[in-house]
């Protein structure tokens, strides 16, 4: 197993650290249904970007259609 040569001083870690930090999502309204959605990405509530539908949602997805 390695084993540290030297140890690292609390200056050297919380420098390491100062990195280490999460930064929080910047979510926007979803310019359709007004649901928060990640920018530059398809809502997940409706399925609409750039103010169009391009994913279909559960909901509207009718699997009788081919039955009836
Ligand atoms: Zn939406």
């Amino acid at each position: 197993m390695a084993v540290p040569q030297n140890r690292v001083t609390r200056s050297r870690r919380n420098m390491r650290r100062s990195h280490d930090a999460l930064v929080a999502s910047n979510p926007a309204e979803c310019p359709n249904c007004g649901e928060l959605k990640r920018p530059h990405h398809v809502c997940g509530a409706c399925g609409h970007y750039d103010s169009r539908e391009v994913v279909a949602t559960a909901k509207e997805v009718d699997l009788d259609e081919d039955a009836a």
